[in-house]
């Protein structure tokens, strides 16, 4: 016998919403996730009293005003403004590029001496079809930013030689001609009170949950229990990889809890040198303005993906576009389940773009 409208698969950001929504409309939904906890990647684990994004930094920014209010329903957000700076050769560094970096560069003061060596240097450097990200990059900024800033920040990212990757992975570069620090430029911009967590409890609150499940292990009974599934694992894995699998950049997070106040005095610190193995370090207590006499600090090391590896970055080549795009044309045959998601749609997606996603799918859906 069917219990549920709905069985959702994973506990993130677009399976809550999914299912906040159905339950609104009267509809009976059960989630399950594989990992021990709520909230997929969004997910933050409080040590003594400090937040710990476990999958990475997440800052909430958007520029619509109907995605803002439908978080702030479930927290209160605080006025954090993400602020990085880089550290490349001994010196450090504001972003993204603004009045400031370019100070910090050459000593340029106004808007007009900066603009000139700018375009100078892309003049000089650039090139009229870039054939990879490193001539894509010196036609959109010039020599100095991008061999201090962009170059061997990206490749570590990547793991490849910025003439081995594509041209399409910067499509634009942000460019300030102001001092302005401030990363997003959306009208919307904060970190939720108590974490994440608070609104994944929120969206979650009077509909069954269940953790340490994979849909995989048992699939077919699963599918049993309800109408529908709403998918938002990854799509070549509910095909059994019948076409092969999609492939990702993974992360590695080293966290150190440091018995100091303040380790770096900002939540994200990059780290540009090739010699430094991670990218970046995230002190999480500044997210929240933390006063705690510790702090906890987090590096973040790129790493290659494999299966047993979590999922991060989709690797958006053609190979595995086209990948994609077959198992797209097997999921829009189905009529019992409704993929949504990062995985699923095997596309970066930020929070707002996800919660956005989820709202029109299931709308579509009960309407
Ligand atoms: P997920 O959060 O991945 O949820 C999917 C869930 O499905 C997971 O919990 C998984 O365990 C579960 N699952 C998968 N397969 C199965 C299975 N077989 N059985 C049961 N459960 C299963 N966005 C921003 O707006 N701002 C940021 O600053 C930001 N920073 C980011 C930093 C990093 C390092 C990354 C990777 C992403 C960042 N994002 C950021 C994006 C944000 O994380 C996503 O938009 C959002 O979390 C995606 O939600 P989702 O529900 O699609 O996926």
């Amino acid at each position: 016998m069917q219990k549920y409208d709905y069985l959702v698969v994973g506990a993130g950001l677009f399976g809550c919403v999914f299912a906040h929504e159905a339950t609104k409309k009267g509809k009976k939904c059960l989630v399950i996730d594989k990992r021990p906890h709520l909230g997929g990647n969004v997910y933050c684990e409080n040590v003594d009293g400090i937040n710990i994004h476990k999958y990475g930094a997440h800052i909430f920014h958007t520029n619509d005003k109907h995605i803002w209010d439908y978080v702030n329903q479930f927290a209160e957000f605080n006025n954090y403004i993400n602020s990085p700076v880089s550290i490349s050769k001994g010196k450090l560094y504001n972003l993204p590029f603004n009045m400031n970096t370019f100070y910090q560069l050459w000593g340029t003061k106004t808007p007009e001496e900066a603009k000139s060596i700018i375009e100078r240097q892309i003049k000089t450097y650039g090139c009229e079809d870039p054939k990879n990200l490193e001539e894509q990059a010196l036609s959109l900024i010039g020599k100095d930013v991008y061999e201090t800033l962009i170059k061997e920040y990206t490749e570590k990212q990547w793991g490849k030689k910025a003439t081995e990757l594509p041209a399409f992975i910067i499509k634009r570069l942000p460019v300030r001609y102001t001092f302005n620090n401030n990363y997003f430029n959306d009208k919307y911009q904060g970190i939720p009170i108590g974490g994440y967590n608070k609104i994944i409890d929120g969206l979650l609150e009077g509909i069954e949950v269940k953790t340490n499940v994979d849909f995989f292990e048992n699939k077919n009974a699963f599918s049993q229990q309800a109408d529908k599934i709403v998918f938002t694992g990854k799509i070549d894995e509910f095909y059994n990889y019948k076409f092969g699998n999609l492939e990702y950049r993974s992360l590695r997070f080293e966290n150190t809890r440091l018995e100091k106040e303040n380790y770096q005095g900002n939540a994200v610190v990059n780290y540009n040198d090739a010699e430094v193995p991670y990218t970046r370090i995230i002190e999480h207590k500044h997210f929240e303005f933390g006063k705690q006499a510790h702090t906890v600090i987090t590096k973040e090391f790129p790493e290659q993906w494999t299966t047993k590896k979590e999922a991060y970055y989709p690797i958006n080549n053609s190979k595995n576009q086209e990948k994609y795009q077959q198992y797209k044309i097997m999921a829009q045959q189905e009529s019992n389940v409704i993929f949504g998601g990062r995985l699923a749609e095997y596309k970066y997606y930020d929070m707002h773009q996800i919660i956005a996603s989820a709202l029109q799918k299931v709308k579509k859906e009960l309407n």
